[in-house]
């Protein structure tokens, strides 16, 4: 056994299909008289849902928040809350809107609800990425994590098929990272490896059975679980590259997680051989080929090229792979690095 410091974080989790139900306690709870309630412009009806959870009390909708988290949409929704005399925040949507209820809980000081839609996690981290004039910055402080989380999985059933897949592959990411990680825990151990089984079991279930509360509550348990890894310890090459590959290419988020998931684990297999071993007994003999064969039955992408990235793309994203220093279990080689995304790039199955 290694020697391990593990920081728990007390918030409150409500899992249960119709929690959202409990949506008023909770604001009693937390004394928010008068929440402003968030969602994107696609998803302003989800509204409705909590109509039950809102009963007796004020409200005010802002349905504009945006992916990446704009400190211009960030600003018009710190307008309405102020006008409008809001005295907490409940986000009900993906990584998007979860962005937006969290940059505004920390810049007034307010409670904060969330209410996921997604697999993204983020309502379980202290992790904020925000966007100014094309630039993503992200920083981490624990005030930023959202107080109350309630899991209503009758919340995900209309999450289309392709958008499922993915958002459960961005999950997967944080967990298979977790495992590595320069901080891992025994506890995080646990974590990852049970949201990976859970995951990589209940996503090819999904095209068969998109409405079934058995799967969806499965994905969410192990999207819960991926979430709690990201916010417990640091991430590496994989979602170092991802972000470079989003920021400078402008490549889809999930999408981009998706495609270089594979490779990144197979780029550090020779360093993580007892981590290789715990995957195989959750994804199969070669785990790097299993997420790749598995992102192939959801039907996702994999190949950088049709998300977008030019190929010249290749040598400048392993350089800037190299730019910035971050613990990585293998050392950051640029003929790999380069060797990886060109693999990548072109949809074929990692390096074995
Ligand atoms: P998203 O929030 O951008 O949602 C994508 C689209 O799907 C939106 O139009 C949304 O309204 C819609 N949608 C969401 N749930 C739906 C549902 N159940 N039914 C129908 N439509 C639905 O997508 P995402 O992948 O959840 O989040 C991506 C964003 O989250 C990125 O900006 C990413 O950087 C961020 N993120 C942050 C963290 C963190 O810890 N800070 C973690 C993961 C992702």
């Amino acid at each position: 056994m290694k020697n391990f410091t593990y920081l728990s974080h007390a918030r409150r989790i409500l899992f249960a299909p119709g929690a959202r139900k409990a949506l008023g306690e909770e604001l009693d709870r937390l004394g928010i008289m008068h929440p402003l309630i968030l969602t994107t412009p696609q998803q302003a009806d989800a509204v409705e849902l909590l109509a039950e959870g809102l009963e007796n009390r004020e409200w005010t909708v802002f349905s504009g928040a945006a992916m990446h988290t704009p400190v211009d949409v960030t600003q018009s929704a710190l307008d309405d809350l102020k006008n409008c005399g809001a005295d907490g925040v409940v986000s009900i949507g993906g990584g998007s809107t979860i962005g937006l209820g969290k940059a505004l809980a920390v810049r007034q000081g307010l409670a904060h609800v969330s209410l996921p839609t997604t697999y993204s996690g983020s309502e379980m981290t202290n992790i904020l990425g925000e966007t100014e004039a094309g630039v993503k910055t992200t920083r981490r402080a624990p005030e930023i994590r959202p107080d109350t989380v309630i899991y209503d999985v009758e919340l995900t059933l209309g999450l289309p098929l392709g958008m499922s897949g993915l958002s459960g592959m961005n999950a997967m990411a944080h967990a298979v990272e977790a495992l590595y990680a320069p901080d891992a825990n025994p506890i995080t151990d646990l974590m990852a490896l049970e949201a990976i089984k859970v995951l990589a079991n209940a996503l090819p279930k999904l095209a068969d059975s998109p409405t079934d509360m058995g799967v969806r509550a499965d994905l969410f348990y192990g999207s819960w679980l991926c979430g709690l890894c990201l916010d417990s310890v640091a991430m590496s090459l994989h979602h170092k590259i991802c972000h470079t590959l989003g920021g400078s290419f402008d490549l889809p988020h999930a999408q981009t997680h998706t495609v270089m998931l594979p490779h990144s684990l197979a780029y550090n297999a020779p360093a993580i051989a007892p981590v290789m071993v715990r995957l195989q007994d959750v994804l199969g003999l070669d785990p790097a080929v299993a997420l790749y064969e598995l992102s192939g039955r959801l039907g996702a992408p994999r190949a950088l090229a049709d998300l977008g990235m030019p190929e010249n793309g290749i040598a400048t994203a392993a350089q800037m792979a190299l730019k910035s220093p971050y613990a990585n279990p293998r050392p950051l080689e640029e003929g790999a690095l380069r060797d990886m995304l060109a693999r990548a790039w072109r949809g074929e199955p990692p390096q074995s």
